[in-house]
Parts: structure tokens; sequence; C-alpha cells
């Protein structure tokens, strides 16, 4: 690994943190599933703003919140914060790896239907825990209001070199296969450009169409698509400029999806 990839941690991340305004979720509560000091994913995306961090298939050797732990802070958030717009499992690790994620996801809907809570619950996902045997995951998954699953890279060599699944994920047809088991998925895609390492662009024809192609297999309700907005893992990764993010999202919107562009043309390759 170069100097240029970087291992530290690059933020502490608190259980329930914020909430920050969002342009694609408002203002959110967030709730991180993972260890507040370690980053640990079963991806380790080179764009990721967290950092490379740790590898991991396993939670174990992780201090990660006990259920009630996670239940305590958000009832505390809700008070200090009732104009929430949103309340959002993400954070530094794959939310759903979580062993309690299921009771976790029940817990806190009961305390909306409690407390008359407007804001929605959602959570942003890699998807790699998704597995038919594991019908409480995906019944957890189908009870919350939005499920954005990640799909950066439909290409089976990006996929495998810039979102950098550990090896029980297997390559992008099984991702599809993952996303599908979803009643409702809703797709986020970040893009980005590497001038100077063009082998790290996710920006590319052939991954543009491989997307187009792959959305029409999982048949998402909604698309996001973004950028670069955050100082990634690896240097050298830049936005798209918003302009050439639009024409694509035309093209996507003229394949018959709801998308969005969330772009940021304050510096571009
Ligand atoms: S899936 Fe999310 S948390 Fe995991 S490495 Fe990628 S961007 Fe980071």
């Amino acid at each position: 690994m170069s100097s240029s990839e970087r291992t530290e941690l690059r933020d502490f991340c608190p259980t329930v943190y914020g909430p920050v305004r969002s342009r694609r979720h408002g203002l959110s509560l967030g709730i991180n599933l993972g260890d507040a000091e370690k980053k640990a994913c079963t991806w380790s995306c080179v764009y990721c703003q967290c950092g490379f961090g740790h590898r991991v298939g396993e939670i174990s050797g992780l201090r990660i919140p006990a259920r009630h732990e996670v239940l305590k802070g958000v009832r505390e958030a809700l008070k200090a914060h009732p104009d929430l717009d949103s309340v959002t499992m993400a954070g530094n690790t794959e939310p759903t790896s979580h062993p309690e994620f299921a009771e976790i996801v029940q817990d806190v809907l009961d305390l909306r239907r409690q407390t008359a809570g407007k804001w929605t619950f959602n959570v942003l996902s890699n998807g790699s825990e998704l597995d038919p045997g594991n019908t409480a995951l995906i019944a957890a998954c189908d009870s919350l209001d939005e499920v954005w699953i990640k799909l950066d890279c439909a290409e089976e060599d990006l996929f495998r070199r810039l979102n950098r699944p550990i090896a029980r994920i297997g390559g992008i047809h099984q991702h599809l296969v993952r996303i599908r088991l979803l009643q409702a998925p809703r797709i986020q895609t970040l893009l980005w450009g590497a001038e100077e390492r063009p082998n790290l662009a996710s920006w590319t024809e052939g991954n543009r169409k491989a997307l187009l192609a792959a959305y029409k297999q999982v048949a998402p309700v909604q698309i996001f698509i973004t950028t670069i907005q955050r100082e990634p893992a690896m240097s050298g990764l830049l936005p798209v400029p918003a302009t050439e993010l639009e024409e694509f999202g035309e093209q996507v919107r003229a394949a018959g999806f709801n998308v969005k562009i969330f772009a940021d043309d304050t510096r571009h390759f």
C-alpha cells in the first residue's frame, strides 16, 4: 500500500451522531453500528471518506454498540432534535454486519411509533450481508422506509479493484443478485475520475454502459448519482464535472428510472 493510501482512523464516529444537513436525506440523525474508533467494513472503497480502515468479514475484535446503547442514544437525540427529516444508519462500517441489526431496526421503529415521529428511517448499505437464508435481515431491510445500496462499479474488474470487497462477497453478479432480494431497493452510485491514475477512475464509458445494464437488472425504485465531495481514502480521485454527471443522469432517466443527480462543481478533473 502506498503512502497515498490512508489506513489511519479518519474520524471518530460515535454511535449516534449529528443531526447533519444532507442534500439527499434532509436533517438527518446518523446511527453508526460499527466501532466508533475503528473503521471496519466488508468493502474498502477507494473513495471511502473514513479512510481504508480494516477490511473485515466479522465483527470480532471490534467494540460495536449494544442494542440498548443504540436505542438510548436515539431516544436522547430525538428529545434534543424533534424536527428531524430522517434517521439514517450509516457511518464507518457496513450497518447490516451488526449481529442485532434486525432487532435494532425494530427498536427504532417502535420508538418512532411511540413518539409519533414523522422522520423516515433508512439505511445506507453495501448489501454484503443480504442472503436468501437470512430472512430476518431481509425482512428488517424491507421494513425500513428507504434501503440505499451501493452500486458504483458494474464492471467486474472495477468492482473488485475499486470497491475492494472481501473474498466471500464474490463479484458484481453476486452483488446484483443480493440487491434483487429486496422488495424496493434504491441505488446510490458514486462516480469519480482520476486524472493522473486513470485505472483508478470509475468514470469510464464501459462502466457507464455496465451501470445502465445493471440498473435494468435490479429495477430500483430510485437512483441517486453522486460524486466525490469529501477527502477520499486514496489521493488523486476527483469529482466528475456537473455537466457530465447530468448528461449521464439524462441517459438513466431516458431508460425509465427515477434518478436524482448530486454534483459538486467546485472542483473536478
Ligand atoms: S461500503 Fe461505505 S463504509 Fe464501506 S468502504 Fe465503501 S464507502 Fe466506506
